[in-house]
């Protein structure tokens, strides 16, 4: 099938190659003339695992090509959007400028019958807004949330867990003659348009997702409302899971009991379940704090706000964490910050990815520079993203080398050579001083204190 992804970051330069590897024929298209020449060139513009590999193979096959372009949008069967949806510069409320400006700049380029299918992460009502614009057109407007996972994006795009597709309501906008079901193809539906394809819709992105519709992902078909709303109430459950372990970690800090062992005891209960339950310094990244914050301002704007009033309260326990694990490292150093030459370990928002919007790591860096601590900060990917945000850090590519001379080492991005690959005894021989904080409760604490360490967790005594 020919089509169309408008707006190649993270999740959409992913999409485009995954896409063409299942067989379509694809074209990306951005307005960030540098993305685009580097995506043609078959070069991934940020790290993610298997990205260059199908990158290069879909360019190489004809299959996949890139633009800047909006007129080569023109043919395509499906239009995914997705572009950013950022956290307004002057509110909680989710920026829909880019979404708004590339419908409209596909429009003149749509013919009758085509679908348009968002995918950016949009507060609930957007699509329906959208969606007159598009039938004017005759195309069809569906939501089709994504839920990959930076680094592990092309194995999360090409193999999902589940596939939710939201198709216009008929008549009153009622969800519930939407219906759901795990691909029984049995919905049939009418447009509120130009009644072409709607009925179709559905369908048509049942083709598109072939390989995974085949295999027996659930297939989910809903209304535009339910599609949008389950994109921000799983990323709005994924936050308040971690943000729950965290003030659990804040109690212990003052009872003296151990959060680790706490998380492991109630994730053995079958219902609570052990993942997302790391107590540490807390989630960021471009979606999770923005999507709460977009998701609580859209609440209010409905006359809900106290519907997901507690999700203020789980985005200040995650900003509270951050500090907390600054000030582990004023008390490890004596309260004496000033010149104290601190290594972080880690800047990514998280490991597997070179992405440092609202990473904790970087922030808990820039706080200890703030106090006046000479900071030196390596990561194996994320150091250029970091660099070009805050240039006012000192930054090493080499871990050994930046762990070198520290008067104390902070853990704030839980990457392998930080977690498995780095062994007490030997971060022992390059430090001055045997330090450290585990922002991320990703060490084994007692082999750190059994080679000399001092040994700082989150929520750990
Ligand atoms: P991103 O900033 O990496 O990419 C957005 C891209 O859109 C940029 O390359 C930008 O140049 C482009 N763009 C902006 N305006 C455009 C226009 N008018 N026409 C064409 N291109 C345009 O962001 P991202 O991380 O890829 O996120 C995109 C959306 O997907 C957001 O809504 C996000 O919440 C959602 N999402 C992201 C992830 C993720 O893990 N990154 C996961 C699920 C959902």
């Amino acid at each position: 099938m020919k089509l169309s992804v408008i707006g190649c970051g993270y999740l959409g330069a992913v999409h485009a190659a995954a896409m063409a590897s299942i067989g379509h024929e694809v074209v990306g298209i951005d307005v960030d003339e540098r993305k685009i020449a580097s995506l043609s060139a078959g070069e991934a513009p940020f790290f993610e695992p298997g990205l260059p590999e199908i990158l290069s193979e879909g360019i190489a096959s004809g299959k996949l090509r890139f633009t800047t372009d909006m007129a080569e949008a023109k043919g395509a069967k499906v239009h995914f959007i997705g572009v950013g949806t950022p956290q307004q510069k002057d509110g909680y409320a989710a920026d829909l400028t880019y979404v708004n400006a590339a419908v409209d700049a596909l429009l003149p380029y749509l013919s009758p019958g085509d679908i348009v299918a968002g995918k950016s992460t949009v507060p609930v009502g957007t699509a329906a807004e959208l969606a007159p614009r598009i039938e004017a057109a005759g195309a069809t407007l569906v939501w089709n949330p994504e839920f990959l996972r930076e680094g592990w994006a092309v194995q999360d795009t090409i193999d999902p867990d589940r596939l939710v597709v939201g198709v216009p309501s008929t008549g009153s906008g009622s969800g519930d003659e939407a219906g759901s079901g795990s691909g029984d193809g049995s919905e049939s539906r009418s447009s509120t348009g130009s009644g072409s394809v709607d009925s179709n819709a559905a369908d048509v992105l049942r083709e598109v997702y072939h390989p995974a519709v085949a295999k027996g992902t659930p297939f989910i078909v809903t209304d535009l409302a339910t599609a949008e709303l389950v994109k921000v109430s799983a990323n709005a459950f994924l936050a308040t899971k971690i943000s729950f372990i965290n003030a659990m970690a804040e109690i212990a800090e003052v009872t003296g009991a151990d959060v680790t062992q706490l998380a492991d005891a109630i994730g053995h209960d079958a219902r609570i379940g052990r993942r997302f339950l790391g107590a540490g310094i807390g989630f960021g990244g471009g979606c999770l704090p923005k999507d709460i914050r977009a998701f609580a301002a859209r609440a209010e704007e409905l006359g809900r706000g106290e519907s997901v009033s507690f999700l203020r309260e789980v985005d200040a326990i995650n900003l509270r964490r951050r500090e907390r694990a600054v000030q582990l490292v004023v008390t490890a150093l004596g309260e004496d910050v000033v010149g104290k030459k601190v290594t972080v370990l880690g800047a990514a928002f998280k490991p597997h990815s070179d992405d440092i919007r609202d990473s904790p790591a970087l922030d808990v860096a820039v706080r200890l520079k703030g106090l006046g601590a000479e900071v030196t900060v390596t990561d194996p990917e994320a150091l250029e993203n970091a660099k070009r945000q805050h240039p006012q850090l000192n930054y090493i590519e080499e871990r050994d080398d930046a762990l070198r001379d520290a008067d104390v080492v902070v853990v704030v991005t839980e990457w392998d050579e930080y977690r498995r690959q780095l062994s007490p005894e030997h971060a022992g021989s390059l430090v001055a001083d045997k330090v450290i904080v585990d922002g991320r409760n990703c060490l084994d604490a007692a082999a750190w204190r059994a080679a000399g360490w001092t040994y700082y967790g989150m929520g750990r005594p």
